[in-house]
């Protein structure tokens, strides 16, 4: 860091973090990225999946890249609902993706946010990685910059500090800036955050092909349900890379709590799935980790900037779990904080009636209206529970029933189909079931 007076400071090189500073960069403002790891995506996990939509509407030129950051594109995604030794298989395959781009693909956070990080410094903006941000600079209740890990000089020991009129914090769950500039009101509570574990898991050589039928252009996608979280409310994923695959599983903290599970034996618990088991055989593991999900803390906020600051993606909750997207979510708000800091750099005014911009532009757009719209599930499922407890676990046992021939008449498979369902579930309790999940469709 050799000078530290910037037009825009960014904390943070996740996906909303270089989102931002690309764009702020690229209108030609003076942009400081500063990221803790030891370069950007060193520290980050996800699942994962990326949206190309919101990929291209930050890179537009993405595909004449030589080398894309992904993995595998998705050309079949979907859900498999688990029992305790079945599966029943919901997938979609598209075969008309093999010709156009693909709608996402399979990726690592180690090479995305690293190519992002190329991108950035591409557009002009000074990315620093191995700097934590301990603390933020304010004046006249503006914030003005942030305070280092590192030292000012060689020769003064003080933490370094760098000044901005535009802050953005990019800092993702752990959001303790975003708090302390006054943005949001606490951290996320154990009922607003899932726990993920996952591995990344190498399969003997041409195994990944054909164990889950793949060819070179192609990938699978698939959230696990059902047994996968124990029939907690929780989603555990599988998705195919290039050649290993990516398997894990979460639940919100609390559950780990209140049902004493720990969260690397409900992975376990999930590689020896009898359905899944076969498909892992002989893997390897080659990395293992665990990420935090901001999953229901956007109503908790308060404001989205203030005075000199904005907070973008995961850091102010901007996650919608039930199409597990987050990586596009982080995206877009980095893009709309990016262009309220070059309209307040227009304007030469940074207080929060000229920043809300961002707020308003962010409320007028899908990512506003999706969560405004599901902000209410999480109280469904956990008032709801057959969801996660009753109908994975009926629909794998009507099915099998169904479909397999029991050597009996077909009349009286069907009566004892209707009679599990009496038996588990109830008309009553079904109907309930079907009437709240109406409501809760069409809004509340
Ligand atoms: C297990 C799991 C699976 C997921 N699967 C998917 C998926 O398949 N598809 C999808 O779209 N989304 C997925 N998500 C969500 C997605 O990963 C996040 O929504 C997205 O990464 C948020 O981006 P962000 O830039 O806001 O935060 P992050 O990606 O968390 O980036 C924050 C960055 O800030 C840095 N930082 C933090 N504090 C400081 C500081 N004080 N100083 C300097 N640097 C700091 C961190 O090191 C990090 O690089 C998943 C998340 C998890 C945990």
């Amino acid at each position: 860091m050799v000078r530290l007076n910037y037009d825009v400071i960014v904390v943070g090189g996740g996906p909303a973090g270089m989102a931002a500073a690309i764009t702020c960069a690229r209108a030609g403002l003076d942009t400081i990225l500063l990221e803790r790891g030891r370069f950007a995506g060193a520290k980050n996990l996800f699942g994962g999946v990326v949206y190309t939509a919101s990929v291209l509407s930050l890179v537009p030129d993405l595909f004449s890249a030589s080398r894309l950051p992904f993995e595998r594109p998705v050309t079949e995604e979907g859900w498999w609902i688990l029992s305790q030794d079945g599966v029943v298989k919901i997938t979609h395959t598209n075969a008309t993706l093999r010709e156009s781009p693909p709608r996402a693909f399979t990726a690592f956070r180690a090479k995305f946010d690293a190519w992002l990080a190329k991108q950035a410094q591409k557009a002009g903006v000074l990315v620093v990685p191995k700097v934590r941000v301990i603390d933020l600079l304010i004046k006249d209740n503006f914030v003005c910059g942030v305070q280092t890990d590192r030292t000012a000089s060689w020769d003064d020991h003080r933490p370094a500090q760098v000044k901005a009129p535009v802050v953005i914090l990019a800092e993702g769950v752990n959001r303790i800036l975003s708090i302390k500039a006054g943005l949001v009101p606490r951290d996320f509570s154990p009922k607003e955050v899932a726990l993920s574990v996952k591995e990344v898991l190498q399969l003997p050589k041409g195994e990944l092909e054909s164990r889950f039928g793949l060819q070179k252009d192609t990938g699978l996608a698939v959230e696990l349900l059902g047994e996968a979280s124990l029939g907690l409310p929780g989603t555990g994923f599988l998705y195919t890379n290039t050649s290993c695959l990516s398997l894990g599983v979460g639940l919100f903290l609390i559950d780990y709590a209140t049902h004493n599970i720990k969260p690397y034996a409900l992975l376990e618990h999930l590689k020896r799935h009898p359905v899944l088991a076969p498909l892992l055989a002989e893997a390897e593991t080659l990395e293992y980790g665990a990420h935090l999900i901001p999953e229901w803390g956007f109503f908790g906020l308060a404001k989205l900037c203030g005075n000199g600051v904005l907070a973008v993606g995961d850091a102010v909750g901007l996650v919608n779990p039930l199409f597990r997207e987050g990586t596009n979510l982080a995206i877009y708000s980095g893009i709309l904080a990016g262009k309220a800091a070059i309209y307040a750099h227009k304007k030469g005014n940074f207080g929060y009636h000229t920043l809300r911009l961002y707020e308003e532009a962010l409320k007028d757009s899908y990512i506003y209206q999706d969560l405004r719209y599901f902000r209410k599930l999480k109280t469904f499922l956990q008032q709801n529970k057959s969801f996660f407890q009753t109908y994975p676990y009926l629909l794998n046992e009507v099915l099998h029933l169904y479909l397999t021939a029991q050597g009996r008449a077909k009349q009286e498979v069907f009566k004892e189909i209707c009679q599990l369902i009496r038996k588990q579930r109830g008309v009553t309790g079904l109907l309930g079931d079907f009437v709240r999940a109406m409501k809760f469709l069409k809004g509340w």
